[in-house]
């Protein structure tokens, strides 16, 4: 795939999934960007975090890895020729671990200011996972059933309290707006996989945080989880337009970055390299994940026919068995549940209060698809 990038130099060679690489990258416009990959302890399926640096009003960082690792941070920032103290601004591309779970350390030991979407500000008080685990609907209380059943639910981490702490207290300096521009940057709010994503562009480079990755495909949240609770520590503009959360939300924050089109190279915030290769993708990525989505919502209309089935018999006919166990059966229903309730909204399937799936008939989640992308 063609990329804007006229020059890539290792600035330090890592492992083979890009642990601890450091790299500058050039723009065909000229742009200047360090890719700092900020390693996490133990594995992880996706990858270190690629935190990006570069001169823009001052010193700006995207991102900044998981809780504990400034200082591999600042290690490789060093590398790259720049002390982490002339970090003039941190941003957030989303209030999740892997992103923000270094910043507050990062904060109190450079002054750097934390820039972060208005919704991230908002939503300080509460546990991204608690959100989830707490929705109540049909399906999310047959999904928590199944979850306990399989004594699937993930264990947190023995740091997550001291991340939440941080989280609650940490101060957003300047809150993003969508459509907002700060020298060469645009901020672009882009909800579905966080309902606080953003993506931000500069010259012919979209940052795109979780929001489009090579090589997987983000997890998209439910729309129960945008529960009243919630809604109510939102400000009344986030009440009206119910696309903070859910599939479609998250289909037309992709369809956003497609139509940016080839002449535009993202930077994820993982995989940017791995298996000892780059991943230099443009923004056609985002027709790629949408196509994905597709198919995905019609093998399961195809799936569930005209008898019902149960959410659990639908989520291990359309994820591979073999992987079905402990956190991957809770992110495969949780994945499932935001393509039911799409289905259920289009009128193409019927949930029933024991939380059994049901087709109607209707294939009108296409009609959908067809008006996104025009
Ligand atoms: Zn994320
Ligand atoms: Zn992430």
């Amino acid at each position: 795939m063609e990329h804007c990038f006229k020059d890539v130099v290792v600035v330090r060679l890592g492992e083979q999934n890009g642990n601890s690489m450091v790299l500058k990258l050039t723009t065909n416009q000229g742009l200047g960007i360090h890719a700092v990959s900020v390693p996490r302890e133990g594995f992880s399926y996706t990858g270190p975090t690629w935190a990006y640096l570069f001169e823009n009003e001052g010193l700006t960082l995207i991102d900044t890895g998981v809780t504990g690792s400034f200082p591999r941070l600042a290690e490789g920032m060093a590398c790259a020729g720049y002390q982490a103290k002339d970090i003039e601004r941190v941003i957030i591309t989303h209030g999740h671990e892997d992103h923000d779970g270094a910043v507050a350390q990062l904060v109190e030991e450079t002054n750097a200011e934390l820039w972060a979407h208005d919704i991230y500000a908002h939503l300080q008080p509460y546990d991204p996972r608690d959100v989830e685990r707490r929705a109540s609907s049909p399906l999310q209380r047959e999904m928590r059933h199944i979850v306990e059943a399989n004594g699937a639910m993930p264990e947190p981490a023995p740091e997550r309290e001291g991340y939440l702490h941080n989280r609650r207290t940490i101060e957003v300096k300047h809150r993003i707006k969508a459509e907002e521009q700060v020298g060469a940057l645009t901020f672009m709010h882009a909800p579905g996989h966080s309902p606080d994503e953003i993506c931000v562009a500069m010259g012919d480079v979209l940052f795109t945080g979780d929001h489009v990755l090579p090589e997987i495909t983000p997890h998209p949240t439910t729309k129960t989880t945008y529960t009243a609770e919630i809604k109510s520590h939102l400000p009344a503009e986030y009440h009206e337009e119910d696309g903070l959360y859910g599939l479609e939300t998250y289909l037309r924050s992709l369809q956003k970055v497609a139509d940016m089109g080839p002449s535009i190279s993202i930077l994820p915030a993982h995989r940017l390299y791995n298996r000892s290769r780059y991943n230099f993708l443009n923004a056609t990525r985002g027709t790629e994940l949408i196509q994905h989505h597709a198919k995905r919502l019609a093998r399961t209309v195809s799936r569930v026919g005209n008898r019902p089935v149960s959410l659990e018999q639908l989520t291990r006919a359309i994820f591979d068995r073999g992987k079905l166990m402990g956190g991957n059966l809770y992110a495969a229903l949780s994945e499932m549940v935001a393509h039911v309730e799409l289905l259920e909204d289009t009128g193409d399937l019927k949930v029933s209060d024991s939380g059994q799936v049901e087709a109607t008939g209707s294939a009108n989640y296409r009609q959908l698809l067809q008006e996104l992308a025009t």
